[in-house]
């Protein structure tokens, strides 16, 4: 039971690798990616999972991966969550505070297209409706290993 789990999240692994590693060849990203977060709309379950891909266990860091506190030092920026209406101005704005080249990573459903908040009061759109998406992470929440995967994805290692 536990083998065919693991299994099956090397099969995501693989999955979520093959198309972002040509991404990050095509942005010039060198084996070394600053992730800034944003919480568009999330309702925290995402981020618990975000955290424990760059935990002990999931270790993204190993990849060349690393959390920035500021959108001028990123390549990457992750988003989670349905777009609200009161985070589409901030989300924007990190985005045009990014210097170039810089890749958006949507990370679950909502920030897919706004999972099981679709239509919701106080509900904008997906992310892609306020910033270009690069790649998508499926999943409510996606397991750690698919975050990790994506984002080895955009750092080519
Ligand atoms: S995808 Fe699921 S876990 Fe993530 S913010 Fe939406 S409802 Fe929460």
């Amino acid at each position: 039971m536990i083998g065919n789990k693991i299994r099956n999240v090397g099969r995501v692994a693989e999955a979520a690798l093959a198309a972002p590693s040509r991404l990050a060849a095509g942005a010039g990203l060198g084996g070394s990616v600053q992730v800034r977060h944003v919480d568009a709309g999330s309702c925290n379950g995402c981020e618990i999972e975000i955290g424990q891909a760059f935990g002990p266990v999931y270790d993204a860091e190993r990849y060349g991966v690393r959390l920035v506190a500021s959108p001028r030092h990123a390549d990457v920026l992750t988003v989670t969550g349905p777009v609200t209406v009161n985070m589409a101005g901030p989300l924007r704005k990190t985005y045009e505070a990014m210097p170039r080249p810089r890749l958006v990573v949507a990370v679950g459903d909502c920030a897919r297209d706004c999972g099981m908040f679709a239509g919701g009061h106080g509900v904008l759109g997906p992310v892609g409706d306020v910033v270009p998406v690069d790649v998508q992470v499926p999943g409510c929440p996606p397991a750690p290993a698919a975050i990790v995967a994506a984002l080895r994805g955009v750092s080519g290692r």
